[in-house]
């Protein structure tokens, strides 16, 4: 039976993760998929259930997560804000030979590489801090406080990103897209 592979693709919130992956989905010629998470945070404005996130209720997630459900989950910016992946459909992609690409924190990684030690790790750096800070504050969907706190897991972030196998730095969304699906193609045969 054919298997895929499992892709882990972290780097601080505003980065441009969503950004790249949605371009890496429409381009690289893989069969890629991107895993939904659940996530315990409201939506913001344009994000649809289901497909951006599940926006799922605290009790709802610490149901699945007590019931082991979850293959990785973690509290990413303190303050009971819950974001997980799903272990059942992880699984039942990798099974049809799909690439399952998870866009996760640096400690839902870890988690992921302790079950699945042949996991593709991807880290993507910005162009500097200074230009992260432009873009949370120019996304304008998180006050201060907010923005302060993800700067802040954004430099624990970036202190740990040595640990990932490979990193890109995202200067220009296509050049950082094609080196991704280069990265991705380089496996095609292991
Ligand atoms: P945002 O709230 O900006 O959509 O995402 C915040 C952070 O949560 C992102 O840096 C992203 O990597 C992380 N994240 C999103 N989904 C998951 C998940 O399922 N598990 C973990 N551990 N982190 C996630």
């Amino acid at each position: 039976m054919t298997s895929g592979k499992l892709v882990v693709l972290s780097g601080p919130s505003g980065v441009g993760k969503s950004t790249l992956v949605a371009e890496l989905l429409r381009t690289c010629e893989l069969p890629l998929e991107l895993s939904v998470s659940w996530t315990t945070r409201p939506p913001r404005q344009g994000e649809i259930d289901g497909v951006h996130y599940r926006f799922v209720a605290p009790e709802t997630f610490q149901t699945e997560r007590q019931s082991g459900n979850f293959l990785e989950y973690c509290e990413v910016f303190g303050r009971g804000i819950w974001y997980g992946t799903l272990l059942e459909p992880v699984t039942t992609g990798l099974k049809a030979g799909k690439w399952i690409i998870l866009e996760i924190d640096v400690e839902g990684a870890r988690q992921v590489v302790q079950a699945f030690p042949d996991a593709i790790t991807l880290f993507v750096q910005p162009e500097s801090v200074e230009e992260l800070e432009r873009r949370l504050r120019a996304r304008n969907t998180e006050n201060d406080a907010a923005i302060a706190r993800r700067l802040e897991v954004a430099r624990q972030e970036l202190a740990a990103a040595h640990w990932y196998t490979h990193q890109v730095v995202n200067r220009e969304i296509h050049a950082c897209v094609n080196s991704i699906c280069d990265i991705l193609n380089s496996y095609r045969d292991h």
